[in-house]
């Protein structure tokens, strides 16, 4: 796994060891609502399953080249979980 990450005063914990990923999302916040799968327009997160969850998945960013930075996942987590990188 990433190393946790610092962010605007928010200490992020991805799930993938990967320093250049457009968006993280943050392992311990997520429920596995499986939201933002749905509301990127690119298929850029997916679930994998993780028995540790709610709904026994976690989002995953699966293909991190696609994305554009449109911030749709990060606007529709209901647990502010996801952080778009794009920019910062
Ligand atoms: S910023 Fe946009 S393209 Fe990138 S993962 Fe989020 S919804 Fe998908
Ligand atoms: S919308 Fe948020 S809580 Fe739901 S699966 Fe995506 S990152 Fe996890």
């Amino acid at each position: 796994m990433m190393a946790d990450t610092l962010i605007d005063g928010r200490m992020l914990r991805p799930y993938h060891n990967n320093d250049h990923l457009p968006v993280i999302i943050d392992r311990e916040i997520c429920t596995g609502c499986t939201l933002c799968i749905h509301a990127c327009p690119q298929s850029v997160l997916k679930t994998v399953v993780d028995n540790g969850r709610i709904e026994g998945v976690v989002a995953v960013v699966y293909n991190p080249t696609l994305c554009t930075g449109c911030r749709q996942c990060e606007d529709v987590c209901p647990d502010f979980c996801i952080t778009v990188m794009e920019g910062r």
